[in-house]
């Protein structure tokens, strides 16, 4: 049997070497074969050359090099489309996720549970704005969408086969990978871990990426923003009608001062174009979304791949030699 380990890295020059000495050691404790699939996500500096030197001295090692950055998310599914274990494991490439948990994950797979997910018990290491935000995060995701999403799980797991093919049967572009696993079912198992400090580098997840993520997130898992947007309106409109019955009776029965407050109507309006711009702003983001789908590109374009089997060598480039007698 094969256990196949995707690692999504971006710009991960720093921990790569150790990331793949401490996976390997665990993965050759286990008795069953394995391949890692490290998934270029664009890098800038070394990852390539440093991937491509790890892959030329193991064949166990296999590279698939995106032609720009496409986003974790994305990267994480490039990975299990080449993966071809009877189990897939996902791990994050700076050693937050310790490769050590991948036992317990393997012995739960072997117990006969279908998908194995880390839960963060504790989170060393990270600025409290992240961990206050994270929290916040999965519990309002948890509150809007009838998919039940673990609380506190990230994308570090395992899955047998038939969950991955499953996964890999949703097509969807905005993909919101750990949500989209709960999504399929399947028996599925916590194990618990306390999430490492990166061992070197930055994170490469920018306030805007992660904004972006947790938007992703709400979006492909709920209409509710859709359906307060509706609500909001028609509380909106219950307030006017009540404005006008007020105003009416108030003529009727001649209560004074009702002609007054024209800041009263001038917030009322600017209210209302609030509202309606928000409710159009919510309406944009789902349309967008269908956009972005209709539009039925490639998730991602690879550049190179190393270490598969079939695999087609890129010719290096070069002009053609000119013959002697052509030249001089
Ligand atoms: N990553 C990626 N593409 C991106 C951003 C990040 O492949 O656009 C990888 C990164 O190399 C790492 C993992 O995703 O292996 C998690 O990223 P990071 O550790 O920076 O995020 P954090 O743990 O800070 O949330
Ligand atoms: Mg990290």
């Amino acid at each position: 049997m094969l256990l196949s380990v995707v690692v999504p890295c971006m710009n991960e020059e720093e921990v790569l070497r150790e990331t793949n000495r401490r996976l390997i050691f665990i993965l050759e404790g286990i008795s069953l074969s394995f391949e890692i699939i490290y998934v270029d996500d664009g890098s800038t500096d070394a990852t390539a050359e440093l991937l491509r030197d790890l892959q030329a001295h193991d064949p166990r090692i296999r590279v698939v090099r995106f032609s720009r950055n496409f986003g974790h998310q994305i990267a994480i599914t490039a990975g299990l489309e080449h993966s071809s274990g009877d189990a897939v494991a996902v791990i994050d490439a700076d050693l937050q996720d310790p490769p050590e948990v991948l036992l317990d994950f393997v012995a739960k797979w072997l117990d006969g549970y279908d998908v194995v997910y880390g839960v963060r018990t504790e989170r060393d290491g990270e600025t409290r704005f992240k961990l206050w935000t994270a929290k916040l995060f999965y519990r309002f995701i948890r509150k809007l969408s009838n998919t039940r999403i673990p609380l506190d799980t990230g994308d570090f797991r395992l899955m047998d086969r038939r969950v991955v093919d499953a996964l890999l049967s949703m097509p969807e572009r905005d993909r919101f990978v750990r949500g989209m696993v709960s999504w399929l079912g399947f028996s599925q198992a916590a194990v618990g871990y306390r999430r490492a400090p990166r061992a070197a580098g930055v994170t490469k997840f920018s306030l805007l990426k992660m904004v972006r993520f947790a938007l992703d997130g709400i979006f492909s898992f709920s209409i509710l923003p859709l359906r307060l947007a509706t609500w909001t309106g028609f509380t909106a409109s219950a307030l006017a009608i009540l404005g006008i019955a007020v105003v009416v009776l108030g003529r009727i029965f001649g209560m004074p001062g009702l002609v007054k407050g024209w800041s009263s109507t001038v917030i009322a309006v600017l209210f209302l174009g609030g509202v309606q711009l928000i409710c159009m702003g919510i309406i944009g983001e789902y349309v967008g979304r269908i956009y972005g789908e209709s539009k039925r590109r490639p998730l991602y374009i690879v550049d190179e791949r190393m270490g598969f089997k079939v695999q087609k060598q890129r010719e290096p480039r070069s002009l053609p030699r000119k013959s002697a007698a052509a030249g001089d």
